[in-house]
């Protein structure tokens, strides 16, 4: 029997959200917080074109995006490391800097790969929990020591969809030693509507320990190719790339983000009309009696408690497939109006 790292035993495997049917046949998939719509005709294309050199490997420096990623948020191209989705950016950060006898310090409930991605590097996770709905930063603050070596803030927090407003931050960043990297995970920044709600890109310029995530796998709807960055100062993001494979983003994402930086304009509108969605959604739950936190990404969270499964089984009935966290509630994600009308549908039916 070939021997494995002890750690594997003991490790959950990531739940993917499951896609769910109806008994009339509906499913609408509001599990992944991915985009609801199609990709743009123009992306398709230069996918399409792309498909047409995927004999050679691809440009391993994925220079042409990089150039773009800098000049869309005005930083530096040494600023920029791309990885195959933001998550893989943040292994790689683990990677860089991770040993066992180390800490990472992040909120819980949060995202999931948090704890998968610092238990694959052998270190310890410092989970500090939530104050409400909300990141306890003054906890979070107390909880870095001599062994902190990592903190990550998701900001809006998944799965409450809950931010930091930048005072709160700011405070909370300078409280943290110059040796301790700060990775604020902004996955969900393009639905952030609430202007107290700091950009990390403002943040990071002067602070060197402070570096942003960011996707193209939400708002601009490229989850299925998978790449994503970090944006940070230039030994955070060399770091990066020298824990990257060669390689790892492959041809069609490059040319795929590419093409998206360029469709921004169009693909935002589609983000705004998620957001209004959103705020559909949340007032129509509201007014069936639910407590909604207040949310800044492409969901909401319901707290359920133990009835947490029983509220999943009852979404499936009307086809709609959610983020259950047993025991403690399930994160929903804004769709189509159609997905969120049977939502709303088996949310009000729930409660009743
Ligand atoms: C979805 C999500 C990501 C994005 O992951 P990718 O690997 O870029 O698809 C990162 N962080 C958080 C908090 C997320 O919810």
């Amino acid at each position: 029997m070939p021997r494995f790292r002890a750690i594997l035993d003991t490790m959950p495997p990531y739940k993917p959200g499951r896609a769910v049917v109806s008994p009339d046949g509906r499913s609408y998939k509001l599990s992944s917080n991915e985009s609801p719509y199609d990709p743009l005709p123009s992306v398709v294309e230069a996918i399409a074109g792309g498909a047409r050199q995927i004999n050679r490997y691809p440009d391993p420096g994925a220079v042409k995006l990089t150039e773009a990623v800098a000049e869309r948020f005005d930083v530096p191209a040494a600023h920029v490391a791309l990885g195959p989705g933001s998550v893989t950016v943040a292994q790689q950060l683990f990677e860089a800097m991770g040993e066992p006898g180390t800490e990472v310090v992040y909120a819980w409930r949060s995202f999931e790969a948090y704890p998968l991605l610092a238990d694959l590097a052998g270190v310890t996770s410092v989970r500090v929990p939530l104050a409400d709905e909300d990141h306890d930063l003054d906890a979070m603050a107390e909880a870095i020591n001599e062994r902190t070596r990592m903190v990550l803030v998701c900001n809006p927090n998944n799965p409450t969809g809950t931010s930091i407003r930048r005072a709160e931050l700011e405070a909370f960043l300078d409280r943290v030693p110059g040796d301790v990297l700060v990775v604020l995970d902004e996955a969900y920044r393009e639905y952030v509507r609430d202007a107290d709600v700091p950009d990390g890109l403002t943040l990071y310029r002067d602070r060197p320990n402070v570096c942003v995530l960011r996707t193209f796998s939400k708002a601009y709807g490229l989850a299925g190719l998978r790449v994503g960055y970090l944006i940070g100062h230039e030994p955070v993001a060399a770091a990066v790339r020298k824990t990257t494979l060669p390689f790892a983003v492959n041809h069609l994402a490059q040319v795929a983000a590419v093409a998206s930086l360029q469709a921004e304009d169009e693909l935002l509108e589609r983000v705004d009309i998620v957001v209004k969605e959103r705020t559909r959604v949340r007032e129509a739950l509201i007014a069936q009696g639910w407590v909604v936190p207040p949310t800044e990404a492409n969901f909401v969270w319901l707290r359920l408690g133990d009835r947490t499964l029983d509220f999943a089984e009852a979404c499936a009935v009307e086809g709609v497939s959610v983020r259950p966290f047993a025991g403690e509630g399930a994160r929903v994600s804004i769709g189509e109006p159609e997905a969120n009308d049977a939502f709303l549908t088996a949310a009000s039916a729930f409660r009743r």
